[in-house]
């Protein structure tokens, strides 16, 4: 890093308009909890309390569920166009509010500026835009089927994506007529906040969309109320299984979009420059916060010693830091928690005896930081190699054959997602039907498109969102 000397660009947090408390969004209100009780939410960057947030218990989870039961009523009467409507107003206002959504993001959740504006925050729009395209052309989406809504959607969010993975959840949603609870993770509850402040604005009949804060004992009632025909849920497998239970229980439809540990494969035929720049951005984009990381790097051996090369050069001149300043790439780490679990990991990939490497980079004071980190000689058994980590880790494998990267690839629990890089195009359709993964970028890495369906195999879920695939969650058939 020394040799770039980058002044420092920081973003400014003067035009954000935060409350210093938010209580509950139940039926278009905002609502004191029943619980009186309030959490911090911290900026993980500066370990500052940036505002209070209702803790919502059993009977304000009822409160909202009753809500979105009375205002399914008539949402789910009104036309399609009306209901598009409103939809496109959410999204107007996510684009005029943009700079603020994408501060808020940053502050709250210690990803980098550069990312919530150019990523998260537009990305949220254009799931709005794209859903509100399809909610008066359900029957053109589904001919012949009578798409009809669910209901009550209860839907429980992560912290890596939090506006974004609102925007998932309560987009196609709405548009399918159906009505929402929706609940953003503890640590990250503002920009889920802040929409509820936008949905408000844009005049969205009461009770259609409810959010309400609160920690994993929230979420768990949720799942547990009598009301909701419908469990979203996208976070980690072990919660999932829990959620997959309460399903079950309550004869619920279900999503699952849970974690992964994906295999990303260069073959020696790649272009090597962009294949290293993929390596980077597939692990090291949003801290490696992200379920779709490309965490387990396969290298063809006669490749693989450039490849390394590259790859330590270039993660030498990754900036960690500030998530405020328009420079960084590698912002915060999410909580203390996290932290300390990616810590952990790095203890057991030591002691499983692969290699580590961390460029020396300077951090700061306070906050929670882990540098880019890669690990060579790993074995496939290894732990590092096996479970999902969700930081800035790498762990990487080398391969001869393609019959040898597919085992390899496929050797894991997960199955959301993969990535492929290869000048051929036969070997990336070879890949494309033997990988056990839900997307596979070629060439590319995590990529994202409303348009596009995402979701995995195995333990990393079932159900697809986006694209057509993500109406059909939220609809029943009459054949
Ligand atoms: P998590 O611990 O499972 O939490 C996810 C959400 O569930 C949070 O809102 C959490 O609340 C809530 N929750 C916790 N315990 C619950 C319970 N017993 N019943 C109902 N809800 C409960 O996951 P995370 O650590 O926030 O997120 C990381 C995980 O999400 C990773 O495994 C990642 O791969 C996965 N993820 C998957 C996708 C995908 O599309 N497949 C996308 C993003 C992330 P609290 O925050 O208050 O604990
Ligand atoms: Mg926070």
């Amino acid at each position: 890093m020394e040799d770039w000397n980058l002044s420092p660009a920081p973003e400014s947090a003067s035009h954000i308009q935060l409350k210093k408390q938010y209580d509950l969004f139940i039926n278009g209100t905002f609502q004191k909890p029943n619980s009186k009780k309030y959490f911090a939410t911290i900026n993980p960057a500066t370990e500052e309390i940036i505002a209070e947030v209702a803790e919502a218990n059993v009977k304000d989870v009822d409160s909202a569920m009753k809500a979105a039961a009375e205002a399914h009523k008539t949402w789910s009467k009104l036309s399609g166009a009306e209901r598009g409507k409103y939809i496109y107003r959410i999204a107007r206002m996510i684009q005029e509010k943009s700079r603020e959504f994408a501060v808020i993001e940053t502050l709250d959740g210690g990803k980098p500026i550069r990312e919530s504006r150019d990523i998260d925050v537009p990305l949220a729009a254009a799931h709005f835009f794209y859903y509100a395209g399809w909610a008066d052309k359900l029957d053109y989406a589904f001919p012949m089927r009578k798409p009809q809504s669910l209901g009550v959607a209860a839907q429980i969010i992560p912290w890596n994506f939090p506006l974004l993975m609102a925007a998932w959840k309560i987009a196609p949603a709405l548009a399918c007529g159906n009505t929402v609870v929706l609940k953003p993770a503890e640590t990250t509850p503002l920009t889920a906040l802040k929409l509820a402040e936008v949905i408000q604005e844009a005049g969205l009949p009461a009770g259609v969309v409810n959010i309400i804060t609160g920690a994993g004992s929230t979420g768990a009632e949720m799942c547990a109320h009598p009301i909701p025909n419908k469990l979203a849920f996208t976070g980690s497998t072990e919660v999932g299984k829990l959620v997959y239970k309460a399903a079950l229980n309550g004869n619920k439809k279900l999503t699952l979009e849970l974690g992964g540990k994906a295999a990303n494969i260069v073959f020696d035929d790649a272009a090597i420059e962009a294949a290293v720049e993929g390596i980077i951005n597939g692990i090291y984009f949003n801290q490696g916060h992200v379920c779709c990381a490309g965490s387990r790097l396969f290298v063809q051996e006669t490749v693989y010693d450039e490849v390394l090369a590259k790859l330590k050069k270039r993660m030498d001149m990754l900036i960690v830091g500030d998530p405020m300043d328009k420079n960084t790439d590698i912002g915060a780490i999410n909580s203390k928690n996290q932290l300390q679990t990616i810590e952990r990991y790095l203890k057991i990939g030591k002691e499983e005896g692969a290699e580590i490497y961390q460029p020396t980079c300077k951090l700061p004071k306070k906050g929670n930081w882990c540098p880019p980190t890669l690990f060579t000689n790993v074995a496939q058994s290894n732990r590092i190699a096996q479970e999902e980590i969700f930081g800035p880790v790498l762990a990487i494998q080398t391969f001869r054959t393609i019959e040898e990267v597919i085992d390899k690839a496929n050797n894991t629990p997960y199955g959301l997602s993969a990535g492929v890089w290869t000048d051929k195009g036969s070997k990336i359709f070879q890949l494309t039907k033997a990988l056990k993964a839900g997307v596979v970028w070629a060439n590319t890495y995590n990529k994202f498109d409303p348009t596009s369906p995402f979701g995995g195999y195995k333990e990393s879920g079932f159900g697809r969102e986006g694209g057509i695939h993500g109406l059909e969650a939220y609809l029943k058939f009459e054949d």
